[in-house]
């Protein structure tokens, strides 16, 4: 089979995985969110700290994706909500099929909300529909401020951005306009929230968002 056919039938199997995917949660009336980044830029840590603000009133689960241990799993459970561990076995996205077996295992008809953590890759998991209702991208200061340009489809396909570890600002001469321009090349008004783990209120934005998806 030639490559482009292989690429094609591959991206058709993962198209049908995920309408079937969007089917379940829409049944029961859940918003999932697609989680996209690169390895260590802040996912899980941006999890630990919106999913307690979103406690009062929110039942909130996690898909956790990752390609070995369930280090992340681990950190999630121990807030106390369902969080089911996603391990693709050396692969550097999430599936759609990984993705629907995954929901298939949480308590859909009690939630509100399903917070998707894709594997640590700021690069092909874009290209993976899951069925998802919204795209977070999230992208640290450490990893510089020339990634937005250079992995232009990450930022293109999220719906809000949220610039993390703003706390290594000055240190990493991270530049936070140019960073700015080229996300909003995507669309003038996307959405960026400057965060620090060091202040978890600077998150709370980013609990509203995903707050108001369920209720707006
Ligand atoms: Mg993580
Ligand atoms: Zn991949």
């Amino acid at each position: 089979m030639k490559v482009e056919v292989l690429k094609k039938s591959l991206l058709e199997s993962n198209e049908n995985a995920a309408q079937l995917s969007r089917a379940l949660l829409d049944e029961h009336g859940v918003v999932a969110v697609n989680i996209m980044g690169g390895a260590g830029c802040g996912k899980t840590t941006l999890l630990e700290h919106t999913i307690p603000q979103l406690a009062s009133g929110l039942s909130v689960a996690v898909l956790e994706g990752d390609v070995a241990t369930t280090k992340d799993a681990d950190r999630i459970a121990a807030l106390g909500v369902p969080v089911v561990q996603l391990l693709t076995e050396g692969g550097c996205h999430l599936t759609a099929s990984l993705v629907e077996h995954g929901l298939r295992r949480l308590p859909l008809a009690s939630l509100d909300l399903v917070l998707i953590e894709n594997v640590g890759n700021p690069i092909c998991p874009a290209s993976f529909n899951l069925g998802e209702h919204r795209r977070l991208a999230v992208l640290s200061v450490t990893e510089g401020d020339d990634k937005p340009a250079k992995y232009p489809l990450l930022f293109k396909v999220a719906d809000r951005v949220v610039i993390t570890k703003t706390d290594l600002l000055e240190a990493t001469d991270f530049d936070m306009d140019q960073a700015a321009t080229d996300i909003r090349v995507w669309g003038a008004d996307k959405p960026i929230d400057s965060t620090s783990a060091k202040e978890p209120s600077s998150m709370r934005p980013v609990a509203e968002w995903l707050r108001g998806l369920c209720t707006g």
